[in-house]
């Protein structure tokens, strides 16, 4: 626990809280409802007593219907384990507890998602984060470089938390070949998966055979507080993924495990579209101005603060009303600052006017 820190996302907290109605450009979950249908199928689910605890690994009726859409999606057609989680997050906490022993290390790209760190720490595992400054893109050679004995996996996430950035197939087959050629595990969090805006989005799991694939209902279907995901892979590691679920989370949530049968089936291609269309907006306004690498997913940008200072920057940013987050709450360095576009036109034009005005 010591090795946890929560002091760089607490001081800009500390800072928003005196804020009085901010242009929040700093959160991470969409800013539209959760579809009327998924609504009303878990308010049907309690009420039909759907309230109880679920087998460990998830109904069946969930499994069977992710399995379906995993055939539809890589062809496979064995049968392979699914284990249905409380959250990606619940994913990645099961599999760092049962996968990474102390003085393993964990490798990731920097910037890279908060928990990535967090967990792998929890763990007693080293991080060892690869930089892949300013462009944002994997490179195979400088992960093949970070590789040990020690090596436990490597933890992939595209479209990425906090820079937007999407793995071509051709990244991401250099990664699998040096992975391959270490026999290591890749765990892939595809949480943004329906968020790609300029190429058909790549997996992974359909590239490498040894990779523990997560993905989510928070982001695609705005269930973050329901807490759902799944993940599937190597049997031997999901079974005892599960066996850890069985004695912490226990199950995913009764109702939420019965409305993602209806998540599934739901259209999100407007929301995707939106989103798309914000990632403009902020290309637009911050692209030339600020250097901004255009980012491909997901809906964040991570862009260079101006002066080199992004705590500094975020600092006067606030100071004008508008919340975003310095770099080195997901990154050994302070250079950029996250936006969130998950919110109204109206407020991402205000915000961005701001940031752009101070930058100049
Ligand atoms: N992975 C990434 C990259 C994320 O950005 C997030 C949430 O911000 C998660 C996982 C956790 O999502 P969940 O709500 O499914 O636990």
């Amino acid at each position: 626990m010591r090795l946890l820190d929560a002091s760089g996302i607490r001081k800009v907290f500390d800072l928003a809280a005196k804020m009085t109605d901010p242009i929040n450009l700093s959160i991470g979950q969409p800013h539209f409802d959760v579809p009327d249908q998924v609504k009303a199928r878990a308010i049907e689910a309690i009420e039909a007593g759907k309230n109880k605890y679920t087998q460990t690994q998830g109904t069946a009726e969930l499994r069977a219907a992710i399995a379906r859409e995993c055939r539809d999606e890589f062809g496979w057609d064995d049968d392979r384990l699914y284990l249905i989680t409380s959250g990606v997050s619940g994913a990645l906490v099961l599999a760092m507890l049962t996968l990474v022993n102390p003085g393993d290390e964990v490798l990731f790209a920097d910037p890279y998602f908060v928990m990535y760190s967090h967990l792998a720490n929890l763990a007693g595992g080293i991080c060892v984060p690869v930089d892949t400054y300013d462009g944002f893109r994997p490179d195979a050679g400088k992960i093949a470089d970070a590789i040990t004995d020690r090596t436990r996996m490597l933890l992939i996430n595209s479209p990425a938390n906090p820079t937007g950035c999407v793995y071509t197939e051709a990244e991401l087959r250099a990664i699998a070949e040096v992975a391959a050629k270490h026999d290591l595990l890749v765990i892939s969090d595809e949480i943004y998966n329906l968020f790609c805006y300029d190429q058909p989005f790549v997996s992974m799991a359909s590239i490498y055979e040894n990779t523990l694939l997560m993905r989510g209902f928070s982001k695609s279907y705005a269930m973050t507080g329901w807490r759902i995901g799944w993940c599937t892979g190597p049997s031997a590691i999901i079974e005892k993924m599960t066996m850890l679920q069985q004695y912490s989370f226990v199950c995913a949530p009764s109702m939420a495990q019965v409305a993602a049968l209806t998540a599934l089936k739901t259209d999100m291609s407007a929301e995707a579209a939106a989103y798309k269309r914000k990632r403009d907006m902020v290309y637009e306004a911050l692209g030339p101005a600020l250097g901004l690498v255009k980012p491909g997913g997901a809906f964040y940008a991570f862009v260079p603060a101006p002066g080199g200072d992004a705590t500094a920057f975020v600092t006067r940013a606030i100071d004008n009303n508008v919340l975003i987050i310095p770099g080195n709450v997901f990154s050994s360095r302070d250079t950029h600052f996250r936006i969130s576009y998950a919110t109204s036109d109206d407020q991402l034009a205000k915000g961005l006017e701001v940031l752009v005005n101070l930058a100049s």
